[in-house]
């Protein structure tokens, strides 16, 4: 089946005694034994299993092409299930543009048990010397949040093959439309699927997806169940429910940020774009290679400072001043002020998630919204 196919049908089932044609939302907690003792519908336990969460892992592994997938009731839960499952004692590279509430989740609440470097993986030399003899896990993230770096997913995942260490890669900004990191050899993926999964601003959630279905991604599936981070089966329905249009939506947050991206660029008010798209993006080349279109995600330099993103984001009528990303309405952020004190992100930089609205009127917008930040 094609992606689009898989989409549609692979997180759904007709009911059995109903016949209703959408999955009907199973709120029960328990399940009814049969007089044997056994299970007959197949669950026991809701934070075990749920008819509604098994959909949600089903369509998730088919779309990036994993033996299984696991849900969780956030992005957070699902990374932090991952570096749990490592154990403590080991050593992991991890971006030096990672997501902060990553970062953090290592720096803060893993301190002392998980040693962590930050390291730019798009220089695969210092990739491979920040490896250590306690190494185990390689984590990548690409395109970045929000500095739009981009890795090459294979060479990483190869030289993290070649010294026995495990490759994950947070797909959250090109999702399986963009870019399947298990097809290039990573072995676990992660999804914050708040973001474009879910779709519509309205539904927090995590996943991660495995090539195989080996002793770690058992340890990763125990931890799901006994840490209990699961999502609720309405938020599973409502993912399942974004997850339907995805493909299509992919399609027309690139095309509209590929747009805003080539507007910005030829501001005078901007310095800089980071868009994987434009041919100057110093990743262009290798996410030319590894994605197939270049995703709804940008973040721009205004010329100033602080004082100057903050009135821009404040001058804006069509975008929304909010953090996060990827529903079908267009955000924008001064990203320093949301990761706080300690950031390295410029304090001129502007994270947007650009939306499903016509590209024209997000054009208008930030056009008019430069325009007055320069008159303030
Ligand atoms: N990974 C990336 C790239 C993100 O942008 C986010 C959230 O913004 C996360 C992970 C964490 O996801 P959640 O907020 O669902 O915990």
């Amino acid at each position: 089946m094609k992606i689009e196919t898989i989409a549609i049908h692979a997180g759904n089932f007709i009911d059995e005694h109903t016949k209703a044609v959408i999955q009907p939302i199973s709120l029960s907690t328990t399940f009814e034994r049969g007089e044997d003792g056994e299970y007959p519908g197949g669950y026991v336990y809701s934070r075990a299993d749920n008819p509604n969460r098994k959909s949600l892992e089903n369509v998730i592994a088919q779309l990036e092409g994993a033996e299984s997938a696991a849900a969780f009731s956030s992005g957070n839960a699902a990374g932090g299930a991952v570096f749990q499952a490592l154990g403590p004692g080991v050593h992991i590279i991890a971006p030096d543009d990672m997501y902060h509430g990553l970062r953090n989740l290592l720096l803060q609440v893993f301190q002392g048990i998980i040693e962590v470097d930050f390291i730019d993986l798009s220089n695969l030399e210092a990739v491979k010397n920040g490896i250590k003899s306690n190494t185990k896990l390689i984590w990548i993230e690409t395109p970045s949040n929000p500095l739009l770096k981009v890795c090459d997913i294979q060479a990483i995942a190869k030289i993290a093959k070649e010294n026995g260490i495990m490759s994950v890669c947070d797909n959250t900004f090109s999702t399986p439309m963009l870019q399947r990191p298990l097809e290039l050899g990573c072995d676990l993926v992660m999804h914050s699927t708040t973001k474009y999964l879910g779709g519509h601003s309205d539904v927090i959630g995590g996943a991660l997806a495995s090539h195989e279905d080996n002793d770690f991604w058992k340890k990763i599936k125990n931890i799901q169940v006994l840490s209990g981070a699961v999502p609720a089966p309405f938020d599973c329905y409502m993912t399942v429910r974004g997850i339907k249009t995805l493909p299509y939506r992919m399609r027309a947050h690139t095309e509209n940020a590929n747009q805003i991206a080539i507007f910005l660029s030829s501001h005078k008010l901007v310095e800089k774009v980071y868009y994987p798209g434009l041919m100057n993006h110093p990743g262009h080349d290798i996410a030319k290679k590894q994605m197939s279109s270049f995703g709804g995600m940008l973040s721009f330099i205004v010329k100033g400072g602080a004082n100057e993103a903050r009135k821009l984001v404040n001058a804006v009528k069509i975008f929304t001043q909010a953090t996060s990303l990827g529903g079908v309405e267009s955000l924008i952020e001064h990203r320093a002020s949301v990761e706080g004190p300690g950031t390295k992100t410029p304090q001129n930089l502007i994270r947007v998630s650009v939306g499903l609205e016509n590209p024209i009127d997000l054009i208008e917008d930030l056009n008019q919204a430069l325009v007055r930040m320069a008159q303030l």
